[in-house]
Parts: structure tokens; sequence; C-alpha cells
């Protein structure tokens, strides 16, 4: 039944793109999922793999070139899933990331106007963090990536999306490690020492805060290595540890000490100063974070007499760009360390009419209803998976007039506007804070009918 086998060559046209962009061709209804192809091409291909739904398969020869085709010279930003869209054009990414996002309404049966996507104002380097692999390659430590789903290494020096003072700092430090000896992390036998080097880098501010992940409990000469770190680069302000000693993918364990400085770095957005600890979340690429909350702000049409909440709230980011607005707001997020950063960074910045409290969305805004807290607007900006059920349900029996929407998942985004009853929105706004990559991050309000 199936109209290809394993090992063939043949040459198909690729009519469309999933949403982790690759290229699909069909070959009598039968789709062939394949990488490094844009739409429109005409391609040679061979077979590698065949399933009972779809196949996949790999180009040997382009016999037409699509006119959004990029050159790319260094393939491991492909192989490696660091830029999976670096072989497309800027404007044939804004157009496929807007794409996505109608394709989903469409299946849903929804009535909503999605707008063309708001480009980043940088489209390499805008990464404000990373979090690097290390591993022994010919007896160094070597920061690289792993290829896309496998668990083989490759050596990298340069990653294209992130701050290029991130990507300096990370070879200072890895030959430090060099210098003081420090084995890196072998996931086969679970030995070595060091992990991962994660680096998060202020975007107006240029401090840097390191964190060194490490299998063992404690790493060996750390103050002194930290101290090293420091002493090279100057911006480094902190440096701390993480122990994550499971045999997992999972990059960070639970267990911070500082090794070096301060246990958070500061940052500007929207006007307000932040201090942000290791374990907290942080936007990646703060301009165009900034511009979407401020639509965020535009959509939330906000009076001085407003009470409103702030969910998934993280450091505070969202409610202290609120606070001004408004009579009050509650931010809720399930990190303590992120609370605490947010309570301290209402104080540092003069806010008085933001309240904190840590623990699940889903819980504390049941707290806050019994204590008959009444919002005129929520805003909400979760994970992924998007909203929990009762979250929803919750906010519903609220009814505030507005719900102002910040979603990293167009996915699950649809899937909770559908679930909210006597709310409507009429246009969502893709905005593209990850270039090369196919991740999409939206906003959009839902109005009570
Ligand atoms: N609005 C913030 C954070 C957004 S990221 C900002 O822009 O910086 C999503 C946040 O939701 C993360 O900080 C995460 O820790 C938090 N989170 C995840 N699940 C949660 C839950 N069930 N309840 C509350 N917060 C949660």
């Amino acid at each position: 039944m199936i109209p290809v086998q394993k090992n063939q060559k043949l040459t198909v046209q690729i009519e469309d793109l999933t949403y982790e962009g690759m290229g699909v061709a069909k070959v009598d209804r039968y789709p062939l999922f394949i990488e490094n192809a844009l739409l429109g091409e005409v391609v040679d291909v061979h077979v590698l793999k065949v399933g009972k739904k779809f196949g996949y398969a790999k180009i040997e020869a382009w016999q037409q070139k699509s006119p959004n085709r990029v050159n790319v010279e260094d393939k491991r930003l492909l192989q490696t899933g660091i830029a999976p869209l670096c072989h497309m054009t800027y404007d044939a990414q804004l157009l496929f990331k807007q794409q996505q996002v109608k394709n989903l309404v469409y299946k849903a049966g929804m009535d909503i106007d999605v707008l063309p996507t708001h480009p980043s104002l940088e489209v390499s380097h805008y990464r404000n963090k990373a979090q690097v692999p290390v591993r022994m390659v010919n007896q160094q430590l070597q920061t690289g990536f792993f290829k896309k789903k496998s668990h083989q290494f490759v050596p990298m020096t340069q990653f294209e999306i992130q701050d290029e003072a991130i990507d300096k700092a990370l070879q200072i430090i890895a030959e430090i490690m060099n210098q003081y000896g420090v084995i890196a992390y072998d996931e086969n036998e679970h030995r070595g020492v060091l992990r991962h080097i994660v680096i998060r880098r202020g975007h107006t501010s240029g401090e840097m805060m390191v964190t060194l992940v490490t299998r063992k409990k404690k790493l060996f000469q750390g103050e002194q290595i930290a101290e090293k770190i420091a002493e090279a680069i100057p911006k480094v302000v902190s440096v701390m540890h993480n122990w994550n000693p499971d045999r997992t993918n999972v990059i960070l364990g639970e267990t911070y000490t500082c090794l070096y400085g301060k246990d958070t770095i500061q940052d500007d957005m929207l006007g307000h100063t932040f201090h942000i600890s290791a374990p907290a979340f942080y936007q990646v690429n703060t301009p165009q974070a900034e511009w979407i909350y401020q639509k965020a702000l535009d959509l939330a049409e906000l009076k001085p007499t407003d009470v409103t909440l702030d969910a998934y709230c993280g450091i505070g980011t969202i409610t202290l760009s609120i606070a001004p607005h408004v009579k009050e707001v509650y931010g809720v997020e399930i990190v303590e360390a992120a609370i605490d950063d947010a309570k301290k960074n209402a104080q540092l910045n003069h806010i008085h009419n933001a309240y904190f409290e840590a623990g699940k969305a889903e819980e504390v805004i049941k707290k806050w209803q019994k204590q008959g807290i009444q919002p005129d607007v929520v805003f909400v900006d979760p994970p992924r998976k998007g909203l929990d059920e009762q979250f929803i349900q919750c906010v519903q029996e609220l009814a505030p007039s507005r719900v102002v929407y910040i979603s990293c998942n167009p996915a699950t985004l649809i899937r909770d506007i559908q679930r909210f009853n006597n709310y409507k929105a009429t246009t969502i706004q893709p905005v593209d804070m990850f270039p090369q990559t196919t991740h999409v991050e939206c906003v959009t309000v839902l109005h009570h009918l």
C-alpha cells in the first residue's frame, strides 16, 4: 500500500512545510518529510525511512531552488537545530510564522484575523542567554551542540543566534576549565564533571551571570575558577554553581550556590530595572519582549481604577509595566526565587500597588477569588503547555472584561481561546522573538461578550 520504498530515489516537489520547518512532498498522498527543503522546490531525494503513515527522505540534488533560499555556510546550524530556518530569507520566515498561526485558526474553524508577523530588530545574535553543553574532544573540554534528535556532540564555538559577547565568554570559560583540568561530562558513562555552561547577559546593562552545571555536588577549586572567570571577563558579576546529578536531558538541577559575586544580574525593560536570579525566567530577546509587552498593555486599555492580574509573571516584568496604569496588580508565579525577585523589583522601582504570590496560577487565582479580588483585566503568559482548565474556569467566574494572552505556542493558544466561553478574540498578532528558529510568539486580547 505504501507507494515508496526505503532507499528508493525519486524526484519530488515540496508542497508544504511542517511547523518544524521540514519540507513535505506527497507521493500518491503519502507524505515524505525532507530536511532543508523549501516550498515549491523540486528535489531529487533518497528515501531514508518508511513508516505506516509517513516517511523521511534526504535531498541529493536540487532540480529547482526556491527564490527564498539563503545559502547556509555552516551546515551545523541546521543539523543541530540551533537555527532550523536559516536556509530561508527573513521575509519568508515571517510569512512561515504567520502561516503557522493561520493554519491553526483555520483548522479550528475560527474567525480570527492573523496579522503579519512583527519582525525582530536583530535577526542574528539576539539571544541574551545561552545554555551550551560541553564534552571532551581530543582530551580538551569543548563547547558545542547536539545533532537533532541524537546524542551526537558537534563541537562549535559560534552559535549565530546568541549575543556575541556570550559566544566570546564561552570560549574564555572553556579555556579556563582546561587550565584547571576540569573534565567534561560523559553521558554514556555518567562520569566527568562539567555538563553545561549557562550564561545570561543583561541586554542594556551588559552584566553577565555564568552558571556552571556539574554532575558532582562540588566543583573542585570552584571559587578559584569563578574568580579567574570574573577576572578574565570583567562584565561577569556573578558565577553560580548548579548541581545536576541525574541521568537526564534536563539541563539544570535544583540546587544553586554562589561561587563569585552577586546571585543576580540587573537589566532594564520598558524603563524599569530588574534583578534576575539564576532559576528565574527572563525573556531571551529583550527588544522584542519589550515590543510584545507594550502591545499587551495597549490591547488591555487599562484605566487608573482597574484591578488587574498578571498570571505566570516571572520576575514581574509585565506586572511592573502594568502597575503605573492601574489601581492594583496581582502577580502569580510558580518559581519562588522569581517571586522573591519580583517583590524586590517592585521596591527597587518604587512601585507599591503590585502584590506577588508564589504558587500555581490555577490555585492562587482561586485564593484571590475567595478574598474577593475582582479583576477588570487578566494578563496571562503561560509556558508552552498553555493554561490549566481550572484556571480558565476561574477566570470565567471572575468575568474580567478583557483577557490579554501572550503565548509562546500557537497550538495551545488556539486551544485555550476555544475553551473560553463568552469571550471573543478578533485578531492575533504574531511576533518574531526567535529569528532563524520555528518558534512563534503571539499576543491577543479576548473581550467579554
Ligand atoms: N511573564 C514572564 C514569564 C513568562 S514565562 C516574563 O515575560 O518574563 C512563563 C512563566 O510561567 C515561567 O516563569 C514559569 O516558571 C511560570 N509557570 C509555569 N507553570 C506555572 C504555573 N502552573 N503557575 C504559575 N506559574 C507557572
